[in-house]
């Protein structure tokens, strides 16, 4: 192998995994298209592997006390935030995202690392004396056992981290499978909780692609998968996981609109639309993709955004004046761009051309797109039906606040939605009526923070709960009530009856 090739392999049971993998992935530098690394791939040897650690760490893992699990929380949550920095390094190198964006998806993820550091209190239960005359009644939260994790290439450090800390924290052991485009921050998140001084098998790592995540669908003793992902994937896992007698929560993709009212500030809805709409090369599954203009400030907004959006500074993580990165892959670059044609051929119009966006200090290998506005798009055009999953922001126009609502209602995905306007009527209206999971109101990415729970609705998520927050407690637990009688001189013999209260 190539020296100047990382390799890149599983952490299993507290350590790098040392066999000898049967297929590998490249793993590339966006903005220099090179291959910078190889990642080892799973197969049933390596997922069976995984999961008999982490099975075998759990019956001591799950009787670990509330203060020791705090603790070893608050531990690997001050090493996250000494290695941010190292951190966000791997993830611009390998997705591509801006340093300053990578950092945030750091801090967003030590968030619910902060959250679930208050376990002792998340897991207390209910207790209620003499619920019969010397009946006591109380409810705990137990652990399911070993929790299988599988995450997109888009936040490589904060979606898994919407996952482990906390089901770590309820007592449950964990393997997470990272999206085999930026495999490296999961590695060294292993690494700092075993620094941190977690038992070895609590945390594992499994690389690979879908022989490993079908593993770990299809395993027996994988009791709950949470998955983040594409919807066709979500789908799937659902299906699959489910199918075979797991608890999944499984999110999926989003088409995320932003309705402008006519009264709304236009300056600062432009500003939301653009930094919405193309922060993190518009690779968010929060993104705003689809600008719905309520007539008749369309072409005032448009033109407000044209300017914005010309004045971004495309270019490389490694220069500190680059706004926006490449796209994760030469394949997803090519599909984006497909849209502007296929937009134009169905009768978008070409706002703004991202293909002729200068990138400043790239590599002409790099995989670039500029920021792209196709305006007058229709619900029919591909470019609204489909989740582009880059930067491509579509505007379309509507008569009336109803239509807006109508239009946004009608979409499959239910992840996010903003509206901007100064009338706190209509956004309270708005607030009720969107069935969406996550709504902002002159908030254009209304990502919940760690202790409400992130999720969408419809084709955005498989399952019934949410991640992290009060939800996320509920997805790693299982809830149990003891009824208890202790002996005492009142206790009355035999009784075939249903048992009633007295
Ligand atoms: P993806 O669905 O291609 O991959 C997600 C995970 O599934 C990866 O770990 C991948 O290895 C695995 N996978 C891929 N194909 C598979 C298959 N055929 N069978 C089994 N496993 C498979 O998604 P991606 O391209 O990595 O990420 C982008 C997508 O994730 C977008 O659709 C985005 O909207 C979505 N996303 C959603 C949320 C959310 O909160 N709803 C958050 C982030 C990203």
């Amino acid at each position: 192998m190539d020296k100047a090739v990382k390799h890149i392999t599983h952490w299993i049971n507290g350590k790098p995994w040392t066999g000898q993998a049967q297929r590998q992935g490249d793993v590339y530098d966006p903005a220099t298209g090179q291959v910078t690394g190889s990642v080892d791939f799973a197969g049933a040897g390596e997922v069976d592997a995984a999961v008999a650690a982490a099975a075998q760490a759990l019956p001591s893992w799950r009787r670990v006390s509330l203060a020791r699990r705090s603790q070893l929380l608050f531990a690997f949550r001050e090493l996250v935030r000494q290695h941010a920095g190292e951190l966000a390094k791997l993830i611009t190198a390998e997705h591509g995202k801006v340093p300053a964006d990578a950092a945030g998806e750091v801090a967003r993820g030590v968030e619910v690392v902060e959250f679930a550091c208050g376990v002792p209190h998340l897991l207390k239960g209910g207790f209620s004396e003499n619920v019969s005359t010397g009946v006591d009644s109380y409810s705990i939260r137990q652990p399911v056992g070993v929790v299988a994790g599988i995450t997109p290439f888009n936040f490589p450090a904060m979606v898994p981290m919407w996952m482990f800390p906390l089901a770590i924290a309820c007592g449950n052991t964990f393997v997470l499978k990272p999206s085999e485009k930026d495999p490296s921050a999961s590695l060294l998140l292993a690494q700092l909780w075993a620094e941190a001084g977690l038992p070895d098998g609590v945390f594992n790592v499994l690389h690979g692609d879908k022989d490993a995540v079908d593993g770990l669908l299809t395993h027996p003793d994988v009791a709950a998968i949470s998955f983040v992902g594409s919807t066709p994937i979500a789908r799937h896992v659902y299906e699959t996981g489910t199918g075979n007698g797991k608890r999944v929560q499984a999110l999926g993709g989003a088409k995320n609109h932003m309705v402008v009212l006519p009264d709304a500030d236009l300056d600062r809805a432009a500003d939301a639309a653009v930094s919405a709409g193309f922060g993190s090369a518009g690779e968010r599954c929060m993104a705003i993709s689809a600008l719905v203009a309520v007539d008749p400030i369309g072409d005032d907004l448009v033109a407000r955004i044209r300017e914005r959006v010309g004045a971004l500074r495309v270019g490389p993580g490694s220069d500190e004046r680059s706004e926006m990165g490449p796209l994760v892959t030469r394949p997803h670059r090519e599909r984006v761009a497909s849209y502007l044609d296929s937009g134009v051929a169905q009768g978008a119009t070409l706002a703004v051309d991202g293909r002729v966006h200068p990138v400043i200090g790239g590599s002409s290998d790099g995989f670039w797109l500029g920021p792209s506005v196709l305006d007058h798009v229709t619900p029919a055009m591909s470019c609204y039906a489909d989740e582009i999953f880059g930067p491509v922001l579509s505007v379309l126009r509507v008569p009336s606040y109803e239509a807006a609502v109508r239009l946004v209602n009608s979409s499959p995905y239910g992840n996010g939605v903003a509206i901007f306007t100064c009338d706190g009527g209509a956004a309270r209206r708005f607030v009720s009526e969107a069935e969406i999971g996550m709504v902002g109101v002159n908030v254009p990415i209304p990502v919940p923070m760690a202790y409400y729970s992130f999720g969408g609705w419809k084709a955005s998520l498989f399952g019934d709960t949410h991640v992290h927050g009060t939800e996320g407690v509920h997805f790693y637990t299982r809830g149990k009530v003891v009824t208890s009688r202790w002996l005492d001189p009142s206790h009355g013999g035999v009784n075939l009856g249903f048992p009633v209260n007295s």
